[in-house]
């Protein structure tokens, strides 16, 4: 006979989920914990379909669920685990009335401390490959000076669209996408005054109907500008994440952009660390720029790192042509890819579930 339903649940209270260190019960992960013929029936719900804990926590749970059947002479034939996901939502302020957009679930800011760093590839790419996983996701082309992604999502020859007096995203490689770029003529130089760049960047970002979204990815501005300020006062952030390339310089801008974010009350959700190395046709690997000088700089930092994004030419094809899923064919940058895209996944679940086990303090003034 297999183990009862509260023999399960104990079992799972020994399981913890390896990021938020919170056993699966106590989080409210467990939906599902049955005696099923022979054998038993697991359904977990995880915060984010793209969850690089997946296989340990499979891994755990049969173990936990063999050695319960041992500890009361139960038997388990087959141990049937089922994954399903549900992304939560950032903080309280989420829910508040002053949020614009309460259908968001997580808002990812995107940023550099100079531009040419590759931000905007990266941002492009979490987008994508958090979709590929199964999220909502959205791609506000925040950088309203040079904005990219009418070129990398390929958006040529779709018309803008609205709804009253709501933009349409674009919805393209399985995102939704908003873009100044679109709406305004290319060849142009973007000058925006302060005051401008301010109510450009609030109008792109709350007047698109983005409908219910898991994630937002915010592809910023480079640099420490006005947009980071804008953004930060307007929406509840769930984190940035920094990209930097391994030189020196690089490090010290991006140092002063990490500076700026925890200035406005930002949490760095990591560093990423892009070009990080050149990845030849023939296999091999060039060590360009320093490799690994931003993965330094995150530890002296304190800050998580992300991962490294080798310089394949395939990824500045495939952004030039728009085609930014054809990055997945190259296996050796899907790699790369999918390692960084879950590792943002699991600080972004960190940062939400982290804060709601905070224990409150009274402050007394
Ligand atoms: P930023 O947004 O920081 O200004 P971009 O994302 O626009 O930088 O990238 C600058 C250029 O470098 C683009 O042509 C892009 O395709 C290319 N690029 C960025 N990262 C890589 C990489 N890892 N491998 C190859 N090309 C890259």
């Amino acid at each position: 006979m297999p183990p009862t339903n509260a023999q399960l649940l104990e079992a799972l209270r020994t399981v913890l989920d390896p990021d938020l260190q919170k056993d699966l019960v106590t989080l409210g992960m467990v939906k599902e914990a049955i005696p099923d013929g022979h054998g038993v029936k697991i359904v977990v719900e995880l915060t984010t379909p793209a969850c690089p804990m997946k296989d340990r926590i499979r891994a755990d749970i049969e173990a936990a669920v063999r050695a319960k059947a041992t500890a009361t002479g139960t038997s388990v034939e087959s141990i049937n685990i089922e994954f399903t996901a549900d992304v939560r939502s950032a903080n309280e302020r989420v829910r508040s009335d002053s949020n614009p957009l309460p259908n968001v679930r997580q808002i990812v800011a995107v940023g550099a401390g100079k531009g040419g760093v590759g931000k905007s590839t990266v941002a492009v790419n979490l987008a994508v490959g958090l979709a590929r996983f199964g999220a909502r996701v959205g791609l506000l082309d925040g950088d309203i000076y040079g904005p990219s992604a009418p070129t990398m999502l390929g958006l040529d020859q779709i018309g803008t669209a609205a709804r009253g007096n709501m933009l349409l995203p674009f919805e393209v490689h399985g995102i939704r996408a908003m873009t100044i770029g679109k709406l305004v003529d290319s060849d142009k130089a973007l000058i925006w005054r302060g005051p401008m760049a301010h109510g450009a960047f609030k109008q792109l970002a709350t007047q698109t109907e983005w409908g219910e979204l898991d994630y937002l990815i915010v592809d910023l501005p480079p640099g420490t500008g006005d947009v980071p300020l804008t953004l930060s006062q307007l929406l509840p952030l769930s984190g940035a994440v920094i990209v930097c390339t391994p030189q020196q310089v690089a490090q010290d801008d991006a140092r002063r952009a990490v500076r700026m974010f925890q200035q406005l009350g930002v949490d760095i959700l990591g560093v990423v660390e892009n070009m990080s190395f050149f990845l030849g046709d023939d296999g091999r690997e060039y060590d360009l720029f320093g490799r690994g000088g931003a993965e330094v700089m995150a530890q002296t930092m304190g800050l998580p790192f992300l991962g490294s994004i080798p310089i394949i030419m395939a990824l500045r094809a495939n952004s030039d042509a728009g085609t930014p899923l054809r990055n997945w064919e190259d296996p050796r940058l899907a790699t790369a890819l999918d390692r960084f895209v879950k590792n943002v996944a699991s600080q972004v679940s960190i940062a939400s579930f982290g804060n709601r086990f905070v224990q409150p303090t009274l402050s007394v003034s």
